[in-house]
């Protein structure tokens, strides 16, 4: 492929804005020529309504960024690769292990790159976990994921909406890095999900969890976290303990001329996209989306008292 690989984006939200423009903007060999978006425009861009708009205006693209919630992204996806442009997803990939599949081998049967990404795991410290529990016999394994869900996700409602995975929306980034970092699979073997009586996801959730070697794993889930944020997956060995922790800056937390670590994130990630087209590669591990689903699966539902923003 000569020169910039050309993008459309699908779903001018906060994520979009945030981190995914910048990004694009800061790497010479990609190049964001259209939005579509309901309800926002982009300047120095195109900007249509939606995808089909956007496929037929400008047949040239080569890839589309999904940044819709979940619930709404599979047809998009399946449109995009049915027109033969590379997809990426924000995560979670979609809100079924099933769907993803189904784009997994659309993409794979007509060479089309797919990546499913997953923001978290490009931070350098899950590197370093990595490397630890590569040169340790992990013995347990505790995830608290516990932050303030009026700071982080104000009046977005999908994500409390069937399919908007509530606290396991952020808490799937603590998945995401769990499974990258133990490079181990894990069985839920029980797990308490506790909805809102208003709401369709929950807003805190514990699972009790073994990994393949037999360590047990807790893992802890809770929107209502207010003061200190909590980010941390503590890994434990006989001959001692490392401990991951997430910093909670986003853009509109560090100064202009400084990177956030989740600006980062997003960096690394369009180099790795890049990377994938132009080697003619996929990247989709359904592994963190497995879990929140077998937590579904396997979970008792409790109610708790009306959640409002
Ligand atoms: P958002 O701002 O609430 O929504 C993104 C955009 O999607 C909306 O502005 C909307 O644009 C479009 N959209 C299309 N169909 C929609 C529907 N049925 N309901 C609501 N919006 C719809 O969400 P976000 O925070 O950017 O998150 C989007 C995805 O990125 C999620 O999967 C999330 O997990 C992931 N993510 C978010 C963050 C974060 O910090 N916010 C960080 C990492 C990853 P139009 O109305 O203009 O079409």
């Amino acid at each position: 492929m000569s020169g910039p690989i050309r993008l459309g984006l699908v779903g001018l939200g906060k994520i979009a804005r945030d981190e995914h423009l910048p990004a694009i903007a800061a790497h010479d060999g990609l190049e964001l020529v259209a939005v579509a978006s309901r309800n926002a425009t982009a300047a120095g861009v195109a900007n249509y309504p939606d995808l089909p708009t956007m496929l037929a205006a400008e047949p040239e693209i080569d890839a589309i960024i999904l940044c819709q919630p979940p619930q709404v992204r599979f047809e998009t996806a399946q449109l995009a690769l049915a027109a033969g442009k590379h997809v990426f997803l924000e995560k979670p990939p979609g809100s079924t292990i099933s769907e993803v599949e189904i784009l997994r081998d659309q993409a794979r049967a007509h060479n089309i790159t797919l990546f499913a990404s997953w923001h978290s795991r490009w931070s350098p410290p899950v590197a370093a976990a990595k490397y630890w529990c590569a040169s340790h016999k992990v013995t347990r394994i505790h995830v608290e994921w516990k932050e303030d869900v009026r700071l982080w996700h104000p009046g977005q409602e999908w994500i409390w909406a069937a399919g908007g995975f509530g606290v396991f929306d952020p808490g799937i980034n603590a998945l995401s890095i769990l499974t990258e970092a133990a490079q181990q699979r894990f069985r839920v073997l029980d797990a308490l999900l506790d909805f809102p009586v208003n709401r369709a996801a929950p807003i805190a959730a514990r699972l009790d969890c073994v990994a393949e070697n037999g360590a047990p794993v807790l893992i802890e889930f809770d929107w209502r976290q207010t003061g200190p944020q909590i980010w941390k997956i503590t890994f434990e060995a006989d001959d001692g303990t490392h401990v991951f922790q997430q910093g909670g800056e986003s853009a509109d937390m560090v100064a202009d001329d400084q990177e956030s670590a989740l600006s980062h994130e997003y960096i690394a990630m369009f180099r790795h996209f890049h990377t994938l087209i132009q080697t003619g590669k996929s990247d989709v591990d359904l592994s963190p989306l497995q879990l929140v689903s077998d937590a579904f699966l396997r979970g008792s539902r409790i109610n708790s008292e009306p959640f409002y923003d």
